[in-house]
């Protein structure tokens, strides 16, 4: 396994912030690629890397508009705003970068995706509607994208414990 390691190392090299820890479930993905495909150049690794970042954002862009449409009754899609910005260009930082609003996907992670993905359709909902979403029901606070136990959820700050976990951003994860 001497090629394969070196060739991952080179290849996150190129992709990643070299020394970051990555999910399992990344490295899996990049053992199955050179099971697939073998020893591919870095330019098809990043571009690779760059397509599975962006359909990731895509799938947890979904995730969310579902719960805020339902929640808020209004649009966070639409023929006036475009505001998913993709960048593909490597010199800028991580490869595969997707912007909403000021926050940015640079990450492999589903989680954190989904959890960055979440403060940006927030912040687009403050700033389009002026509508505080989502909302504690006991304490009528805007809520807060954190994690728990590894999943991206929504926490209030308020509460005798200094706060609580509300629910998980994508309603089909299991707390
Ligand atoms: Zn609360």
């Amino acid at each position: 396994m001497a090629n394969f390691a070196d060739w991952q190392d080179r290849m996150l090299r190129a992709a990643w912030r070299h020394g970051d820890d990555l999910p399992v479930e990344v490295l899996e993905w990049i053992s199955e690629l050179y099971g697939e495909v073998g020893e591919i150049s870095e330019e098809v690794f990043c571009e690779l890397w760059t397509a599975r970042t962006f359909s990731m954002a895509r799938a947890a862009f979904q995730v969310i508009k579902k719960s805020v449409e339902g929640e808020i009754g209004k649009k966070v899609t639409g023929e006036e705003y475009c505001y998913i910005d993709y960048v593909r260009d490597p010199d800028i930082g991580p490869v595969g970068v997707v912007r909403i609003k000021s926050v940015e996907v640079s990450t492999p992670d589903w989680e954190e995706i989904l959890g960055t993905m979440a403060e940006g359709v927030q912040e687009f909902v403050m700033s389009h509607y002026r509508i505080v979403w989502p909302v504690c029901e006991n304490h009528r606070k805007g809520l807060h994208a954190g994690y728990f136990r590894g999943i991206s959820v929504w926490r209030c700050r308020e509460g005798r414990a200094g706060g609580h976990v509300v629910r998980a951003i994508d309603p089909a994860a299991r707390l």
